[in-house]
């Protein structure tokens, strides 16, 4: 079967995004529309945009809204579910997760950079008994797309995940063990997911916030959230337009 659908040219795509700043751009550039017969559960606030762009069919799941406070869904705990549901329900060839995060100046990040992942892991999730460290570290190598990297002049670098949009000495120390240039609050935990289900996923990260430099991470975030959104959503439009009639192995 994964034979099957490698020699065929990728027909589905899922995008992940987490908050809905950097959801709407690339809805709006693929004129998504939201799907009124919703997959998901009733009741939930995730959300499901389609479409199709050349012979592709693109899926946009966002978790939407907290149903309680009404702000993003942001972190690992929606970003799996989403995940989990998305792939059950429509049965992706490639998962992109596609978002913001916080770069190291130290390890050569810049605001506005976007970043191709080669590896995700947690930096937040500590175990200190044998084996149960690796678990918990999650440490995992992406789908692996030499030719998509080199095409689009994309930055390669590891991903590091955890759940606070802050960082502790101790994330720190993990994040430097996970050999990290960029952190984010989801990517770890949607590889976690596409990886039990066996589907293809990587992972594009726009720099809204430099971790090691002077400014607050929040307030550095929030004053470079649209500029770098409009960087991110360029580069989710290249990916998209370079998949377009490849197969997998040709990424
Ligand atoms: N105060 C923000 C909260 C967003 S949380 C708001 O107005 O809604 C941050 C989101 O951006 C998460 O989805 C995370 O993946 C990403 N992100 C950006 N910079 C980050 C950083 N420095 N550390 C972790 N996640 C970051």
């Amino acid at each position: 079967m994964a034979a099957q659908v490698e020699k065929h040219p990728i027909s589905s795509i899922l995008i992940i995004i987490a908050m809905q700043t950097e959801a709407l751009p690339v809805v709006n550039k693929f004129q998504l529309v939201e799907n009124p017969h919703s997959p998901f559960p009733e009741g939930v606030p995730w959300v499901h945009y389609h479409g199709t762009y050349k012979d592709i069919t693109i899926n946009l799941v966002w978790p939407g809204k907290d149903l309680t406070l009404g702000v993003d869904s942001v972190g690992t705990v929606s970003a799996s579910l989403v995940t989990y549901a998305s792939i059950q329900a429509l049965q992706p060839d490639l998962i992109i997760n596609a978002g913001t995060a916080g770069g190291f100046k130290a390890r050569g990040a810049g605001i506005g950079d976007v970043f191709l992942a080669s590896h995700v892991a947690f930096h937040d999730r500590r175990i200190p008994i044998p084996v149960f460290d690796l678990f918990g570290i999650g440490s995992r190598q992406t789908f692996s797309t030499p030719n998509l990297l080199k095409a689009l002049n994309l930055k390669a670098g590891k991903l590091s995940t955890g759940d606070s949009l802050d960082m502790t000495p101790r994330d720190e120390e993990s994040i430097a063990a996970n050999d990290a240039t960029v952190k984010d609050m989801e990517g770890a935990a949607v590889a976690y997911v596409a990886d039990l289900l066996k589907v293809p996923a990587i992972f594009v990260k726009a720099v809204t916030d430099i971790v090691d430099g002077e400014k607050p991470t929040a307030e550095e975030f929030l004053q470079n959230l649209a500029a770098v959104t409009a960087a991110l959503n360029e580069a989710v439009a290249q990916i998209v337009d370079f998949i377009c009639g490849k197969c997998l192995p040709e990424l």
